[in-house]
């Protein structure tokens, strides 16, 4: 862009918030504490100095308070903002008690009762922002949106504040604003600019950050969960992300199908509604290429705690530039094969088409900005109607849908950490836990006295519901008889499943006393073998590529959590060789094997980082296990080992098409060889997290024992979620020990600690690190 254009772009963008400075002149600017205007080419802040700008708007504004609810991962404060009238800022505790009444309908005692809170209330909406920190357009557009609401006197921006209490989370992972801010200030003007770093940009689980909503294992999490969710009951989320550079320039809801079956009908209508008149109102300011019903679905509660708790979920998706360095995209380089659109090609559900050009950072700070202060407008104008929706959907729940059993028993003889994980998930999420206060018998089988009980007509029983029942994902195809259409994301989340745990549904009433609520029991993670004052604990190294796939981070997190020392490998370690001097066991976590035998591209990024492990590292890795180690591999990584190591294993679904077999993440059966050390503490079976892994046949058996295997009956094989055509792996190897001179390979052709959730298959895990 010339510098003339940019001039006037600029002028256009400040002009109406230095217009309102008149009303509020100590309100500061953000170019007066960021050092450039937020959306300005190839600029960007990191975490303290947005952090100073939000602490100085707060101090000179009256509509905004700002609240430190906590430490990051790295330390650093995690901040949210109030915003709203200085009256509604003062009687905050008042209006915050009025929502949690009509998120609890038990409280409403009356239609008087319900009235004068749905009169007196306002709606709360919370809007997070930059959970994926290379989405670099959601670190910016909480300052443009602070700054506007602060300073804006506009009728438009009065009603939003008289009517609505904002809550802005301003970063969902300050640790990644200021790991990508950063790299991206090193790597600008070299061919690196623009390129993601060669980390994660959240310590453990990286782009999974959004992938945390039911398990709540990251601080991040549990910090919004506990202290913004959970306090102030938000009616509408808005969450800021970006999207690639060749599809639409925003997506907003309604999401595809499917939509997960216990979200309440009225949020879906909420969704559909807003989602619309957020695209109609960007629409009329002139902005193009804005597709609805496309590529989203809404069936994991893993993005949208605010489903399960009476919340919209209004996901924006910019497209991208790269980083803060703009791109050109011409028309025909639009990828016409978009789901559920062409972006090409006007539709209903992409009603104006963009013509191409340049993409910038400001363009994608506008295009979130007035989204944002859309689904305010929207927010102010329809308050009644937010509220009483949201009353709606919390009696829904405690009167109950038709079909819904009566409660979930859930033993207590069970193991400690994985029943500590399940009713700690619960009651996170608000479920109310009750225990049986005498023994029962229920279907011919007795329970004893303190059963936990999850009765299902409470306000978040759509959230037990979900996580405590197996999913039937719909078979659903691009066209009938045709290949199976991909969901967003994977498709089972059953956690009794993936925590090894034993749950009873029950269908009717059950006749016997309950306590009131009670709180989770407690346990500490822990696994013997590997303290080290014990002399004989392994030496582990966990192999850290710099292409940062996510799953090297949930290992790190998994072993840390667990108290299990590792140390990090990178590929320059590893290329050195002499492995079996510093290590026993050696992990090559989940990712495919070309991008682990290749690593970043050397035209592209600086030393050290370029290269993978290359055939210096494959012959490091040959030489550390025939001099005795152990290397471990997840998932895609065994499809590496096979081929690089020439073992005697044959990948069954190397090459299959999905039409031929199908699992985008489900939870299968697996049938284990109790007496192998690697099945050390399981029983017979155990639910394994299949997700685009190998299946194994042995080719020389002399070599190879089989640790688990799929079920030969095909139909006994998926236990949640969806698969196609599982006579595939009926009866294949899913877990394999494989000798190699003096020492093996062990190869998972599932995910043994998915996403830091599948505690029913750690002990497989944890075992083969002690094999030595
Ligand atoms: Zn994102």
């Amino acid at each position: 862009m010339s510098s003339r254009l940019l001039t006037i772009w600029l002028s256009l963008f400040v002009s109406l918030p230095l217009a309102a400075q008149g009303a509020s002149p100590a309100i500061p600017t953000p170019r007066s504490v960021l050092g450039f205007e937020p959306g300005d080419d190839r600029r960007l802040a990191d975490w303290p100095t947005l952090l100073r700008y939000y602490q100085a708007l707060a101090r000179a504004s009256d509509r905004i308070d700002i609240r430190e609810i906590g430490k990051t991962t790295l330390g650093a404060p995690f901040v949210a903002l109030a915003i709203s009238s200085p009256l509604n800022l003062r009687r905050l505790d008042v209006l915050r008690r009025l929502n949690s009444r009509l998120a609890d309908p038990r409280t409403i005692r009356s239609n008087r009762d319900a009235a004068t809170a749905l009169h007196d209330a306002r709606t709360t909406v919370l809007i997070t922002s930059g959970i994926h920190s290379d989405e670099v357009g959601g670190s910016l557009t909480p300052v443009m949106l602070a700054y506007r609401l602060a300073t804006d006197t506009s009728a438009a921006t009065r009603a939003i504040l008289d009517d609505v209490v904002l809550w802005l989370v301003p970063s969902l992972n300050p640790d990644g604003v200021s790991i990508v801010a950063k790299w991206y200030a090193r790597t600008v003007g070299t061919p690196a600019e623009g390129s993601d770093p060669p980390e994660l940009y959240h310590t453990y689980v990286g782009h999974d950050n959004n992938r945390d909503w039911y398990a709540f294992t990251q601080i991040e999490t549990r910090l919004v969960v506990d202290s913004l969710y959970n306090v102030w009951h938000p009616q509408i989320v808005l969450d800021l992300h970006q999207q690639g550079s060749t599809g639409s320039r925003l997506f907003l809801p309604p999401y595809l199908d499917p939509i997960e079956p216990e979200v309440d009908p009225l949020l879906v209508d909420g969704i559909n509604a807003l989602g619309q008149s957020i695209a109609w109102e960007l629409a009329v300011q002139g902005k193009t290429g804005i597709s609805v019903n496309a590529i989203y679905d809404a069936w994991t509660p893993a993005r949208a705690y605010g489903h399960y708790h009476g919340a919209v979920r209004i996901l924006a998706e910019a497209a991208s530039a790269d980083l803060a360095s703009p791109v050109q995209v011409p028309f025909d380089r639009l990828q016409a094969s978009a789901r559920g659109f062409n972006p090409r090609e006007r539709s209903w559900n992409f009603t104006m088409p963009w013509p191409g050009g340049r993409w910038s950072l400001r363009d994608i700070v506008s295009y979130q900005t007035e989204s944002a202060y859309a689904l305010l407008q929207h927010a102010a104008r329809y308050r009644d109607r937010w509220l009483s929706s949201f009353l709606s959907v919390g009696w829904h729940a405690v009167r109950g849908w038709r079909g819904w059993p009566y409660a979930y028993v859930i033993p207590r003889q069970q193991d400690s950490m994985a029943l500590a994980t399940l009713l700690g998930i619960l009651t996170r999420g608000q479920v109310e836990i009750r225990v049986a206060q005498q023994a029962f018998t229920m279907s011919g089988q007795r329970y004893a006295a303190g059963t936990f009980v999850v009765v299902l007509r409470q306000p978040y029983a759509a959230f037990a519901k979900t996580l405590l029942e197996p999913q039937r994902y719909p078979d659903r195809r691009l066209y009938p008889g045709g290949p199976p259409e991909r969901p967003y994301d994977v498709t089972a989340h059953t956690l009794p499943l993936l925590l090894g745990l034993k749950v009873a549904l029950v269908d009717d009433t059950l006749r016997v006393p309950l306590s009131a609520p009670v709180a989770p029991p407690r346990a500490t993670p822990g696994y013997p073998g590997f303290t080290a004052s014990g002399g004989g604990a392994p030496r582990i190294g966990v192999y850290r590529s710099y292409l940062a796939p996510i799953d090297e981070g949930w290992t790190r997190w998994v072993f840390d959590t667990w108290k299990i020392p590792y140390v990090s490998v990178v590929d320059s370690v590893a290329r050195a060789g002499r492995l079996k001097e510093k290590l026993d066991v050696l992990v090559l976590p989940d990712q495919g094997p070309r991008d682990i035998a290749e690593g970043v591209p050397q035209r592209r990024y600086p030393p050290p980082y370029p290269g993978g492990l290359g055939p210096d590292g494959i012959q490091a890795l040959r030489q550390f296990v025939t001099e005795g180690g152990t290397l471990v591999a997840l998932n895609d990584a065994s499809r590496f080992v096979i081929q690089a190591l020439l073992l005697p294993v044959r990948n069954v679904l190397e090459g299959v098409p999905a039409e031929d077999f199908y699992a985008p993440g489900s939870i299968f059966r697996i049938v284990i060889d109790q007496n192998h050390p690697i099945a050390r503490g399981l029983g017979s079976e155990a639910a394994a997290w299949f997700e685009d892994g190998p299946a194994f046949d042995v080719l020389d058996s002399s070599q190879v024992r089989v640790v688990a295997r799929y079920p030969d009956d095909p139909g006994d094989l998926l236990l949640s979620g969806w698969v196609r055509h599982p006579e595939r792996v009926a009866g294949r190897a899913a877990l394999v020990e494989v000798r190699v001179g003096a020492g093996r390979v062990v190869l998972f052709g599932f995910r043994p600690q998915y996403r830091g959730q599948s505690l029913a298959t750690y002990p497989l895990l944890f075992n083969s690190l002690q094999l030595h």
